[in-house]
């Protein structure tokens, strides 16, 4: 009977590797350039161990740099095709918040620092979840490029719709740095050490 059969929870959860990663990293990065720092440090390890995409990120409240959330992607690990980095950032801040909403009444400004501008689902995710401030380490198709994994049609207006909504939007911060995270990837992907995943069997790419 399917009231029995169906399944009433699923997870995403961070590979134990993180903790080991976080071992010597302060509580607060003030600085951005750091906190995008750590974020590349994670995609680079989180392909290398299988979990996912070259993809991470952080949620941290803007003014202190006190880092409340990591993010990697792990649709690999969880069998989950939205386990992507900025989603589960997302979700664990907010349940150590304990609230769906970063921007609340009473809550210091949230940022969500990621490698590349989000995927269409995480472009969601993000105008949702209460952050103030995006900040991103790129924004062109070279993403896209590199890796071929597939962002979905994001407009061209893109960040002004964030603004639009009170988001502000920080752009190019360590580039060439995500870049390197991405050829890093293809090289591994080029010489048949991964496969690109993809939920369309057949059709060129995965989603980031
Ligand atoms: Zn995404």
């Amino acid at each position: 009977m399917l009231a029995q059969d169906i399944t009433t929870e699923y997870r995403l959860t961070l590979p134990p590797w993180v903790r080991d990663e976080l071992a010597d990293v302060p509580d607060s990065i003030p600085g951005v350039d750091d906190r995008m720092r750590l974020v590349h440090r994670l995609a680079d390890r989180n392909w290398r161990e299988g979990n996912g995409g070259p993809f991470a990120a952080l949620v941290a409240e803007s003014e202190t740099g006190r880092i409340v959330s990591v993010g990697v992607n792990v649709v690999l690990s969880s069998g989950v095709s939205s386990g992507h980095a900025e989603v589960v950032a997302l979700g664990l801040a907010q349940t150590r918040r304990e609230t769906w909403d970063l921007g609340g009444a009473g809550m210091p400004a949230h940022e969500l620092v990621v490698n590349w501008r989000p995927c269409i689902q995480c472009y969601g995710a993000a105008m949702w979840s209460g952050v103030r401030t995006l900040v991103v380490a790129g924004e062109g198709p070279e993403l896209e490029e590199i890796t071929t994994f597939d962002e979905g049609p994001l407009g061209g207006d893109w960040a002004d719709q964030f603004e639009r909504r009170g988001i502000r939007v920080v752009r190019d911060v360590l580039r060439d740095e995500a870049l390197d995270v991405f050829r890093a990837y293809r090289a591994a992907v080029d010489a048949d050490a991964l496969t690109v995943y993809n939920a369309r069997q057949g059709a060129a790419g995965g989603e980031a």
